[in-house]
């Protein structure tokens, strides 16, 4: 089976650039440095899994070109990691008219549902506004297990963000930890042995930022996971991606939006 990881976006909360045209320190004639808010895709040949949909969402699945997707994943529900939900409800009135499934923690749909309430329960039209989502929360026992979508197997885990708790996902070899400030044993355990890795890196030089890892945390929770790569996601417009080529030790690199993975 083919199974393949697409990055739809590897920006920070601001995208690079940032609205204003602010790059930075990013080079705009670069065009890896152009990045939409983080999102990933993961596709088989019978089944497309997304794993967050922030505010580029729309344009990063159509520049792929994805089919529609048999599951959406959250991460969290801040803003740039959920704030394109609202583009899901265009497969539902164009596909079979069945609520997509939508998979995460239980504070991430305490979130997304006081603030997206309409999408699950439907709104006050019911021909405009029915509900066209359908959560399906990870419960305790359900962390460090494999489950199965279609032919796509995964193992969601928990992942600190210092302001909330985060799911992070394993897909076969490759594993997505977007956002991050911290991760468990637990969560050591089943990135363990992943041949690819991507991790949000946006503090990379900062020390103490509550939120987010830098490259220092990265490289030691490296030494547990061994990953033949491990791409940074996250990317703020102070990281200029040659600039990052440069500097990162080997086996490292910056994602780009488009980068798309094999995963075994
Ligand atoms: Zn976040």
């Amino acid at each position: 089976m083919s199974l393949k990881a697409v990055v739809l976006g590897c920006g920070n909360s601001s995208g690079v650039p940032g609205i204003g045209n602010h790059w930075g320190h990013c080079d705009p004639k670069e065009p890896k440095n152009r990045r939409g808010r983080s999102s990933l895709a993961v596709v088989s040949q019978a089944t497309t899994i997304v794993v967050d949909t922030g505010p580029d969402f729309r344009e990063q699945f159509n520049r792929e070109n994805l089919s529609s997707p048999d599951a959406v994943f959250y991460s969290h529900a801040h803003g740039d990691h959920c704030h394109g939900i609202d583009d899901l409800r265009s497969f539902y009135f164009r596909g079979s008219q069945k609520p997509l499934p939508v998979y995460a923690n239980a504070q991430t749909f305490e979130d997304l549902q006081s603030r997206f309430r309409y999408l699950f329960e439907g709104g006050n039209n019911e021909f405009f506004y029915p509900p066209v989502l359908e959560a399906r929360e990870f419960k305790d026992s359900d962390f460090g297990k494999e489950h199965r979508i279609g032919d796509i197997s995964f193992v969601p885990f928990l992942v600190d963000h210092g302001s909330c708790v985060c799911t992070g996902y394993r897909f076969g070899d490759l594993a997505y930890t977007v956002d991050m400030k911290a991760l468990d044993d637990q969560a050591l355990d089943i990135l363990k042995g992943v041949k690819t890795w991507i991790a949000d890196a946006a503090a990379y030089t900062m020390q103490n930022n509550a939120v987010h890892a830098n490259i220092e945390d990265i490289i030691v929770y490296h030494k547990t996971i061994k990953a033949d790569a491990v791409y940074l996601s996250s990317l703020t417009s102070l990281m200029d991606y040659q600039s990052l080529i440069r500097e990162l030790p080997e086996g490292f690199a910056p994602a780009y939006d488009g980068l798309q993975i094999e995963i075994g």
